[in-house]
């Protein structure tokens, strides 16, 4: 029998505010430990909450970027169960009446774009942090620690519909929504700080079969490559136990990144083991539809449509715009330069080729390092006029992005402009001549691609500053 993966994801975003959900604490990353707490927030008697207005925004900016219906009303409720890095013994979340319902996003894999279903959309507070000493885990941990600064952070929960058939798409999915979180805004989407966590459930079911097969739950994993890795390792336990005839426990799973496998951890808890109530320190929430339809015109073009504009408007290929539109302040930063030269292709390759990777290598972003639109269409102007050679003008772009300097500056301090003096290249291209009789006898005797030796050689000897144009001209002139 042959089975499908069937695959839904929920994504766990903290919400881009400056305080917390039900409170005015910070939710800066990386303080001190118990220093951004309140009586609000670690559950003291008589505190109650005040919900943030700004969270909702967040969420329901999201929400109409996902093309999802905006409820008219949304009750948060209390989730109850204890464990020591939730003061209350209960996480406040919207649960029957979420915030929005019902959207989709769509998702490239292997170049075929596949519509994603979203099911829902809800806020809801984070918990704490537990520290363990003596060991990574609380297995084998001498004691535990625990830091409340996390505690009542901001959550937007998007789940999706069970719409994801393999590993790979999962992991396109949550790249896409990674991205378009960063995009507009509303979260920095940061896996390594946590701030973007994901649960999968994952099943399998004869191909044809409508209903669902069991499902397996896999919690809080937090890079791209871990997502993918431990639904792969899933899809293939899966299969192993049905296909010896097996029944597959309903269980919530761990990735283990050390031994690529997933455990077990539990089985199963049902939604009632929560006894899910409505918060009654809350009123439910109304967004009116003017403010929905205010936060509707500030999301602006979205990264998808952006994307397709690229590709049809400068004639980019679909990997250029993709790479563009990852970041909003990176496309933002090719079209400023394409308003001061129409060269979309040269611009982009630029961005996408040698400025992303000096980005990437010391973790920069486009607006904190040293360049400008206008500078690096002034480094593709040197190269069309002939000033700088292709070739330096990559020395010379780390040099302006190290120092601040205008391009002008940096070529005229160092010398790389281009050597367009035929006299002057003429002299060298003899010199290398004389110095490699082998190649010449080769080149007389027919041998042409020798050629590129000599045009390498002369290039070697002018440190690159040769126009490759005039250094070929003048070889083929002086080799006869
Ligand atoms: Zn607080």
């Amino acid at each position: 029998m042959k089975y499908e993966t069937i695959i839904g994801l929920e994504i766990h975003a903290q919400l881009a505010t400056e305080s917390k959900m039900f409170c005015g604490c910070s939710t800066k990353f990386g303080a001190e430990p118990n220093s951004n707490i309140c009586p609000v927030c670690t559950g003291q008697p008589g505190t109650l909450p005040v919900v943030n207005k700004k969270a909702f925004e967040l969420a329901i900016k999201t929400a109409i970027a996902l093309n999802c219906k905006i409820e008219p009303q949304s009750i948060f409720a209390r989730k109850n169960y204890f464990y020591p890095d939730l003061p209350k013994d209960y996480q406040v979340s919207q649960y029957e009446l979420p915030l929005a319902t019902g959207g989709y996003i769509n998702v490239e894999v292997d170049g075929e774009v596949k519509k994603i279903g979203i099911t829902r959309v809800h806020l809801e507070e984070d918990a704490g942090k537990l520290v363990h000493q003596g060991a990574a885990q609380i297995m084998g941990a001498d004691s535990s620690l625990v830091d409340y600064n996390r505690t009542g952070t901001p959550l937007m929960e998007i789940v999706s519909e069970p719409d994801i058939r393999s590993p790979k798409e999962a992991a396109a999915y949550m790249q896409t929504m990674a991205n378009l979180l960063q995009y507009i805004a509303v979260s920095d989407a940061k896996l390594e700080e946590g701030s973007l966590r994901c649960d999968a459930n994952i099943s399998l079911r004869p191909i044809g079969q409508k209903e669902f097969g069991t499902k397996s739950e896999l919690k809080n994993m937090n890079s791209f490559k871990a997502v993918e890795k431990a639904l792969i390792y899933e899809v293939k336990r899966h299969n192993e136990v049905v296909s010896e005839g097996g029944k597959i426990v309903q269980d919530t799973r761990f990735y283990d990144e050390k031994t690529d496998t997933t455990k077990g951890m539990r089985t199963k808890e049902f939604a009632h083991d929560y006894r899910y109530f409505p918060e009654p320190d809350l009123v439910p929430v109304e967004p009116s539809q003017e403010w929905v339809e205010e936060i509707r015109q500030s999301l602006g073009e979205l990264p998808a449509n952006r994307k397709a504009r690229f590709i049809k408007d400068f004639g980019l290929t679909t990997d250029d715009a993709g790479l563009l539109v990852s970041n909003k302040a990176v496309a933002d930063f090719f079209e400023e330069a394409l308003k001061l030269l129409n060269n979309p292709k040269a611009i982009a390759n630029w961005i996408n080729g040698e400025l992303t990777a000096y980005l990437n290598e010391h973790n920069l972003t486009i607006t904190q390092a040293n360049i400008s639109p206008a500078k690096l269409v002034e480094l593709i102007q040197a190269i069309d006029q002939g000033t700088i050679s292709g070739k330096i003008a990559k020395t010379v772009l780390v040099k302006v992005l190290e120092t601040g300097k205008s391009v002008k500056e940096v070529v005229a301090e160092s010398g790389l402009t281009q050597m367009s003096d035929e006299g002057e290249l003429v002299k060298i291209i003899r010199d290398v001549i004389k110095n490699n009789p082998k190649q010449l006898e080769q080149y007389k005797g027919g041998k042409t691609t020798v050629l590129a030796f000599f045009v390498g050689q002369t290039m070697k000897a002018t440190k690159g500053r040769a126009n490759p144009g005039m250094v070929n001209k003048l070889l083929k002139q002086e080799l006869g």
